[in-house]
């Protein structure tokens, strides 16, 4: 089953989430509180928007607009519920960071950190405040998606997968997506979970703080390691001890497109299947299309639809129906919009 074909909702959220878009047709709001078990939750408010950095940064402030404009262009804002985010509390986030990471964003702007890694992470005006949003926003989706009030999730802004247990790293200061599954085995008891990255640099944060997990099902498709930042998802690893055999790293040469992507994916689709996961996490960077300036790889959108559109079967096929999709990279503000809403558009039922 997809999510959200049927009753329309939006939440009280919708009238910020709108009040942002002033330029953009208003449309009725529904009564708040009401819930509807097949919808998506897109969380979008001003708050995840701040996360992002100044002076001409790539991951600048501006990148959820950019999504939201298309999202309203193409109707779907109506298909949706629009949730607030919140700030993620530290034991939340400490289920993933070490305390001393934690203490160390924390303290970040006190002590006078220019930056938080060895160069590409800057810290920022409110970077604790504003990096624990993203895991709140993350979190409040879980629950949502865990007591049965929504089925999928997208938040553009998050899938932040670079940041390890105990460092910043890549843009990334809080791992939302590893706290996500700290907290399905911690709180709720899921153990197989399913990680899905399609985003054009690998995702080492998540890989290497569960590569001896052996319920961790990874699948990853990324730009040749030798060619791009971080330098690894080498196909040879594949997991450690008991965990070997259930990481899947598919590296594309650079200037590779759609033709490369499709049959990578199929061995995604097959490995995933193999290990019949119970919940799939899905960081749907939009990097990987041409023209981005950080990266070389040629996909268009169609494969952000794709993939998308292959989760939502696995995941009615596997586990409830249960995706949370992350936005993740993307620095080239028409594709991200592109590829994110024909995410989103998947998730609500093939729009
Ligand atoms: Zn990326």
């Amino acid at each position: 089953m997809k999510c959200a074909r049927r009753t329309v909702i939006k939440s009280v959220a919708a009238t910020a989430l709108l009040a942002a878009l002033p330029e953009l047709a208003r449309t009725e709001l529904a009564r708040p509180g009401q819930e509807d078990e097949n919808n998506v939750n897109l969380y979008a408010d001003d708050k995840l928007a701040e996360y992002g950095f100044p002076d001409g940064h790539p991951l600048g402030i501006d990148r959820q607009g950019a999504f939201l404009r298309e999202v309203e262009a193409r109707g779907l804002l109506d298909k949706v519920a629009t949730p607030h985010s919140r700030e993620a509390l530290r034991e939340e986030i400490t289920r993933f960071h070490s305390d001393e990471y934690v203490a160390r964003v924390a303290t970040a702007e006190e002590q006078g950190l220019s930056m938080l890694d060895g160069g590409d992470t800057p810290v920022f005006p409110g970077v604790y405040r504003k990096s624990a949003c993203v895991v709140g926003a993350a979190l409040d989706g879980l629950a949502r998606v865990m007591d049965g009030q929504c089925r999928c999730t997208m938040q553009a802004i998050g899938g932040l997968h670079h940041a390890g247990r105990g460092h910043a790293a890549g843009f990334c200061v809080f791992n939302d997506l590893g706290v996500v599954i700290e907290t399905l085995r911690q709180v709720y008891g899921i153990r197989r979970v399913a990680y899905l990255d399609i985003d054009v640099h690998h995702g080492d944060g998540v890989f290497y703080a569960f590569e001896d997990d052996p319920d961790l099902i990874f699948a990853d498709i990324h730009q040749d390691s030798r060619t791009l930042y971080p330098g690894s998802g080498r196909e040879d690893e594949t997991g450690k001890g008991r965990a070997a055999g259930t990481k899947l790293n598919i590296e594309l040469p650079p200037f590779s497109g759609d033709a490369a992507f499709m049959p990578a994916w199929e061995r995604v689709e097959a490995h995933l299947r193999a290990f019949e996961p119970e919940f799939f996490v899905f960081q749907c960077g939009a990097d990987g299309l041409k023209g981005d300036p950080l990266a070389q790889l040629e996909y268009t959108p169609a494969v952000h639809a794709h993939a998308a559109r292959r989760v939502v079967r696995l995941a009615d096929e596997f586990a409830g129906g249960r995706v949370m999709a992350f936005g993740g990279g993307g620095y080239n503000r028409t594709n991200l919009a592109r590829a994110w809403t024909d995410v989103l558009g998947e998730l609500v039922g093939g729009v």
